[in-house]
């Protein structure tokens, strides 16, 4: 890989590209690791044997050892001391030449944790010491070949005060330790598995520690820890309980077992991420790691459940086979949202998990795609790194994966992960090296699918169905279009897997045969699509059928189709695909919600027709589907997705649109509402299961609407709801509800909630998020009020995400405000984090990247800031990266 150095001549940070990959001069079979730790200044000391790499491309290259806002204190080689004419050192690497197989260098480096608030390589946090180093985050830690296809086995010592930090934790196994007269204590944990630096971890702190075990299905014990601080020793058991399934699914499910003696976690206040999946040291943001019911929600609950599985998986698709360079990030990525996404499927509601999944896709990824940061699955250059780890790379990489799965069926999938760990176990290798297993296990050609990792963009399908009675035929035709990209003018045809069903008049599936079987084979189908346009016949159809396009949502695409409201009302009401039954009513309130818009642009008298109150209606009735599911069926689109739909975005019309439709649906079924949210009344206790978390979220959702109508009674049952629950579900939900209307108990209720819950940083940060995402009037002045808060800190990033991306990302109609006051509040927020921390500046300055949707005033609102964010000199090159390209 090329190196990563700013371009001196200039301040324009330097474009990485795949084509430029070149394997390292070097390799590094072994490094010990000492930490003197010390908040102010703390010493590392290195050794590290190298020999050069037999699959170098020359064979005289230099060892490049990367290292940022390091002080270089000694170095040594095969222990002679160098001095400054026998190495090459800028600010971004070091350079040796001429090293024989196994020479020894040993460095020693000094670096300044508490000074440290990019919270990448080694920090503190709530006087703790932590790292975080994917990506590139051990360079700021010691000189070291900071890149993935470097596997080193690590040994690591630790030393520090023995009273202020009890606890000394690193990747591996504990093998020695030791204390010494000065009141300092130390540690030494030994790796045995090779790995690249940006697995590495080490955590020193006074941690409460919950201990259990797992036993292996081949019979080993592995001890399991989670380290908190003592404030917390209450909410571990959910994520103990979720590690223990996780480990359980992935033999199951994979065959694949966990390596070490020791699994750890621990939480941290201070991340930029929600985890990372550190070598048997996993660390986490603690708002995806603790637990309790009086302070975390069902979606919490569920969140964990998942993050913890999705680190855990990591340790075989990502640590055990890591990836070659950064581009191929959605080898593991991908892979492991796929596998996190299917437990989280197999132990709650595989249905309402997919929409949740299908909602995210196409709210974030598809207005990624749509935007100047569109990007491929595996990019193929990047300015920072940071800014890939994205809704394309991780949610819509597991869509592919998710595609191949579809292709080859489940058995297959697995012969070919089978094959894949199999092969490259203790290997870095390539997107292309998954692809080529899967291949291989199954005897398939995925020539063509793999570009689906090479072309950005959302691919359009487009659909007509003709029935000819008299030769009880059905003609499919479908097409596909993808449009251009950054880049990316022309799009080659898409390999696409297309499940489908043909329903009969009661809602059946059709026993299905192409032309040219011999006998019908199922009632639904995979069909490949491959061309530009192409045509399937169905024969031995009795009746016109009713197509079911798509289900359960086979792949990442926009579906084109004429569908009268008939046919979708028809498709909401019986779909046997629970995922399209769900989508046939978003469609269907988003054609009508289009309409509303319309009406309002053209100031018309809003309407809203019955026949959509009454298939609400029936839905909300229906004794035998799911409660979580009739939730999701009940939940309007976001004003995100329905801002994808339009052509231009108007925020306004859009708002007013949606808020009218709620309002009608509330007054309309008023005592439906009222019904299901009195019967069967709230849970107690409160118990983390689907059924549990189905029925908490229909009456809440019952609540928010009876809040809509304004009636005195439905205000008293939401206050009523927040005074007797005892679940911050319950509590949330009406805090939450609200917090959207004008009233004078909201001030009084946001008020008791922080009281109630101002020692729990995790609970306030939902307090800010409620404000920042109010569509009242007033709320960015509330928001801009609350950053002088105590409670809040700007060098948090969970707090910054709370208040600030909340209303950023999060409240499209108040963050679009016509003045553009919204968008100075971002751009000086920017502005601010960007010396404190890039990463969280990048992140937020995005809400601005998708400019060219809307009006020309907003346009140029949306412009003049990005512009004020560029004329600052010393940007870092995070939100270089983003705000050059967003203009271009
Ligand atoms: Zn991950």
């Amino acid at each position: 890989m090329a190196d990563f150095a700013k371009d001196n001549a200039a301040s324009t940070p330097r474009t990485i590209y795949l084509k430029d990959y070149q394997p390292p001069a070097y390799l590094v079979d072994e490094v010990s690791l000492r930490f003197e730790l010390e908040p102010a200044t703390t010493r590392v000391n290195s050794r590290l044997v190298v020999r050069r790499n037999p699959g170098a491309e020359t064979s005289d290259g230099a060892l490049q050892l990367h290292g940022q806002n390091l002080e270089l204190a000694a170095i040594q080689v095969n222990g002679a001391a160098l001095d400054e004419a026998d190495y090459q050192l800028d600010d971004e690497q070091l350079l040796l030449d001429g090293l024989d197989d196994g020479a020894v260098i040993e460095i020693e480096t000094l670096i300044h944790p508490d000074t440290n608030t990019a919270l990448e390589g080694l920090y503190i946090s709530s006087d703790m010491f932590c790292t975080q180093c994917e990506a590139e985050g051990f360079r700021r830690i010691t000189y070291f070949p900071d890149r993935p296809d470097v596997m080193t086995r690590f040994t690591t010592t630790l030393v520090a005060d023995k009273a202020r930090y009890p606890v000394l934790l690193s990747n591996g196994n504990p093998v020695d330790q030791g204390e010494m007269e000065d009141g300092r204590h130390w540690v030494t944990w030994q790796d045995p598995f090779p790995k690249p630096s940006y697995l590495f971890a080490l955590v020193a702190g006074n941690l409460y520690c919950q201990e259990d075990s797992f036993r292996t299905r081949s019979g080993r014990n592995v001890t399991l820890k989670i380290f908190v601080e003592p404030e917390n020793r209450n909410k571990c058991d959910h994520a103990l309980a979720s590690l223990k399934q996780a480990m359980k699914w992935d033999e199951d499910t994979y065959g694949r077992e966990y390596d070490l003696d020791i699994f750890m976690i621990v939480a941290v206040n201070d991340f930029n991420m929600g985890a990372m999946e550190n070598k048997g040291l996993n660390i986490f943001n603690a708002s995806c790691v603790l637990a309790s019911p009086e302070t975390a929600t069902d979606a919490d609950y569920y969140n964990i459940q998942s993050i913890i599985g999705h680190e855990y998986f990591h340790n075989w698709s990502g640590n055990r086979v890591t990836c070659r360079d950064w581009f191929q990030l959605s080898l593991k990525e991908g892979f492991t949202v796929f596998r996190d996404q299917e437990f989280s499927s197999d132990l709650n509601s595989r249905p309402v998990k997919r929409i949740s999944d299908v909602n995210v896709l196409r709210s974030f990824q598809f207005a990624q795609d749509a935007s100047p940061m569109a990007h491929a699955v595996r990019p193929d250059a990047y300015m920072e790194i940071s800014n890939f780890y994205t809704v394309t790379v991780y949610n819509k990489g597991a869509e592919v994966v998710r595609m191949i799965c579809n292709l080859v069926g489940r058995e297959g999938f697995r012969k070919g992960c089978d094959l894949y760990f199999d092969r490259h176990d203790g290997q870095a290798v390539t997107t292309d090296d998954f692809v080529a297993a899967m291949e291989a296990a199954n005897g398939i050609d995925l020539t063509q699918f793999r570009r689906w990792y090479s072309q950005a963009g959302t691919p359009v399908i487009g659909a007509s169905g003709q029935y000819d009675a008299q030769t009880r035929t059905y003609r499919l035709t479908l097409t596909q279009q993808c449009p251009p990209t950054p880049g990316q003018e022309h799009k080659e045809a898409f390999h696409i897997p297309v499940e489908l069903a043909l329903l009969d008049s009661s809602g059946q599936p059709l026993a299905l045969q192409l032309e040219g079987e011999s006998s019908p084979a199922g009632n639904h189908r995979m069909l490949e699509l491959k061309q530009t346009s192409q045509q399937f016949e169905f024969t031995g159809i009795r009746e016109q059928p009713v197509l079911s396009l798509l289900s359960g949502f086979s792949a990442p695409v926009k579906l084109q189709m004429e569908r009268s409201d008939e046919e979708l009302a028809f498709l909401f009401a019986h779909d046997p695909d629970s995922f399209n039954r769900w989508n046939a009513g978003q469609t269907l309130a988003s054609q009508t919600l289009l309409q509303l818009i319309e009406q309002v642009q053209q100031n018309a008298t809003l309407s809203l027709q019955d026949n959509f109150v009454q298939a609400f209606r029936k839905t909300l009735q229906h004794a035998d589907l799911d409660h979580a599911l009739i939730t999701q069926a009940l939940s309007l689109p976001s004003e995100s997705y329905l801002a994808d739909q339009c052509a231009s975005v108007d925020v306004d019309a859009i708002h007013t649109a949606r808020e009218f439709m709620r309002k009608q649906l509330a007054e309309q079924l008023y005592d439906s509402f009222l019904d299901v949210y009195r019967n069967p009344g709230p849970d107690k206790p409160y118990r983390f299961d689907a059924a549990s978390m189905g029925r908490r979220s229909l009456r809440n959702l019952c609540l928010s609407y009876l809040l809509e109508s304004g009636s005195d009674e439905a205000r008293e049952l939401c206050l009523s709801q927040l005074q007797h629950t005892h679940n911050m579900t319950d509590t949330l939900a009406a805090l939450s509800s609200l917090s959207q209307h004008n009233w004078p108990e909201r001030v009084e209720q946001l008020n008791r909630f922080y009281d109630r819950w101002k020692p729990d940083p995790q609970v306030i940060d939902k307090w800010f998020s409620i404000q920042a995402g109010s569509r009242l009037p007033d709320t960015l002045q509330q928001v801009e009020s609350l950053l002088t808060h105590p409670a809040f800190r700007i060098t948090n990033p969970n707090k910054v995400r709370a208040l600030v991306g909340k209303f950023c990302m999060g409240n499209q109609v108040r963050f679009h405000s016509s003045d553009g006051e919204g968008y100075r509040f971002l751009t000086d927020r920017v502005l601010e984090l960007d010396s404190i921390n890039p990463q969280m500046a990048a992140r937020l300055v995005s809400a601005l990247s998708r400019w060219k949707r809307f009006d020309s005033e907003r346009q140029g609102l949306m412009q003049n800031e990005l512009q004020r964010i560029l004329a600052v000199t010393g940007l870092s090159r995070d939100v270089f990266e983003i705000v050059s390209k967003s203009l271009d």
